[in-house]
């Protein structure tokens, strides 16, 4: 049995089926998602890529249990939304850091305990400080940080609770393009630490293939899942590895289902 095979037996890794989603604005409605099949193993990282508005943000937050689908079923390991919700499986981190701007960095991180109602671990968030590499800034408040400190803050509150599920909304969408690459390292080697069933909704095609084992290309109107890439590149991943021509052909695969043939020129 493969590894794949295995984890669908067991109910492990994210399961979407047959997912679909419609809008009514006004009159109108939007399909935002269109019968969407998604399969990954337990502990592998899945991109959804694709340009605005083919429904990438809505399959996670249907995952997350903030929107309900028209029709199908999310599983992650095995368990609703709403189950994944209630265990306090879910780590999630958006674009916009969201982060509550009169707290500390160290308070904006312990918040999760405090809305689950439990007792904070300072050890494993001491931990977290310092995997994001935030040591030292426990007393600042956002307004003094930069925005890729903000999102690291953001990336260790969406570990606190040791999700076994991470979802993440282009958490480093609104930065610039040299902090972003440095920022997906870091993120690379804080998932390695602390393993978890990922989910990376992003429109950047090398950062997409960089970081995961899969990305599912998706396109607009309606928004669909076209084609899904396994991503054979080792593990660790090093920066080197995107001048391969391994990665390469794999950025224009994605290019060819993103903008047709010869589109690569237009990536990013
Ligand atoms: P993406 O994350 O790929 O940019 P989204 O999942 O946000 O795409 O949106 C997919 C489609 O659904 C878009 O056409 C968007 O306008 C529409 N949509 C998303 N959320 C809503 C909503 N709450 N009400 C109406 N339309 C929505």
């Amino acid at each position: 049995m493969t590894a794949g095979a295995q984890g669908a037996a067991l109910g492990t890794g994210i399961h979407i089926s047959d997912l679909h989603k419609e809008f009514r604005v006004g009159t109108r409605t939007v399909t935002a998602l269109q019968n969407a099949n998604l399969h990954t193993d337990q502990g592998s990282f899945l991109a959804l890529l694709g340009p605005s508005g083919c429904g990438k943000s809505t399959i996670l937050r249907i995952l997350a249990g903030l929107e309900g689908p028209s029709s199908g079923t999310t599983r992650v390991d095995g368990k609703s939304p709403k189950e994944l919700r209630r265990d306090n499986e879910l780590g999630i981190a958006f674009q916009d850091h969201a982060l509550l701007p009169w707290r500390s960095v160290y308070s904006n991180i312990r918040l999760p305990f405090e809305v689950a109602g439990k007792r904070p671990d300072t050890t494993y968030i001491d931990e977290l400080i310092d995997l994001v590499g935030l040591r030292g800034f426990e007393k600042a408040k956002p307004a003094q940080l930069s925005g890729g400190m903000r999102q690291r803050v953001s990336i260790a509150r969406s570990l606190v609770m040791k999700p076994s599920v991470l979802l993440l909304d282009e958490p480093f969408g609104a930065l610039d393009d040299m902090t972003r690459q440095r920022l997906n390292l870091e993120l690379l080697r804080i998932w390695t630490e602390k393993p978890a069933t990922t989910l990376l909704v992003t429109h950047g095609i090398s950062e997409a293939i960089f970081l995961a084992d899969k990305v599912a290309v998706m396109s607009p109107r309606p928004g669909r899942i076209k084609e899904i890439i396994d991503i054979d590149l080792p593990r660790p991943r090093t920066p080197e590895m995107m001048r391969t021509p391994e990665f390469h052909a794999y950025v224009d695969q994605a290019s060819e289902l993103l903008f047709g043939v010869g589109g690569a020129a237009a990536e990013d």
